[in-house]
């Protein structure tokens, strides 16, 4: 059994802040079994966040993750730790408002790395089916792009 992670753009966008993500991933017992950097077009991000789309926040949210690049994982839990890698990520995330990290988790993704409710690290299937929809379009659907996991997109 396996989840479907992305790292939002505040975090991809800076290297030493993706290891750091990725490393605490690995601690908490998730490994990487497929990974890919892109950069989600409109349509592409509606498509993420359809469940969304009436919400006050949609607009904000859809402008902040086509604003740069993202990195997209397929996760399971290892053979020693076991466990639903579904719940095991989104534990690791933390709540979805960073303000709660202070006092329920600080120690999680959000509560290390988040800056707002926008910018809150990371996104993490809550289903088996959200799994399914979400790996299907970012390692099935998407155009290729050649962006490289965890490598700045410039060399300046
Ligand atoms: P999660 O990412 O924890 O699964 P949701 O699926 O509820 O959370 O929401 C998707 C994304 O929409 C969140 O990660 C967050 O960036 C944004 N969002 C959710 N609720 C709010 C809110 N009340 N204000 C601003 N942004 C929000
Ligand atoms: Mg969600």
């Amino acid at each position: 059994m396996r989840t479907f992670a992305l790292l939002k753009p505040e975090i991809v966008t800076y290297p030493s802040l993706c290891w750091q993500v990725l490393e605490k991933t690995l601690t908490a017992g998730l490994e990487v079994t497929r990974a890919r950097k892109t950069t989600l077009t409109l349509a592409e991000a509606g498509k993420l966040y359809a469940a969304h789309k009436d919400k006050f926040f949609y607009e904000r949210l859809i402008r902040h993750i086509t604003s740069g690049p993202v990195i997209a994982l397929e996760l399971q839990t290892g053979d020693s730790t076991g466990g639903d890698p579904v719940a095991r990520w989104r534990q690791l995330l933390g709540p979805t408002k960073v303000y709660r990290t202070a006092y329920e988790s600080p120690n999680s993704l959000r509560g290390a790395f988040g800056l707002t409710d926008t910018r809150n690290v990371g996104h993490g299937s809550d289903s088996p089916q959200s799994v399914a929809d979400e790996s299907a379009l970012f390692f099935d659907t998407l155009t290729p792009t050649n962006d490289d996991a965890c490598r700045p997109s410039k060399s300046d």
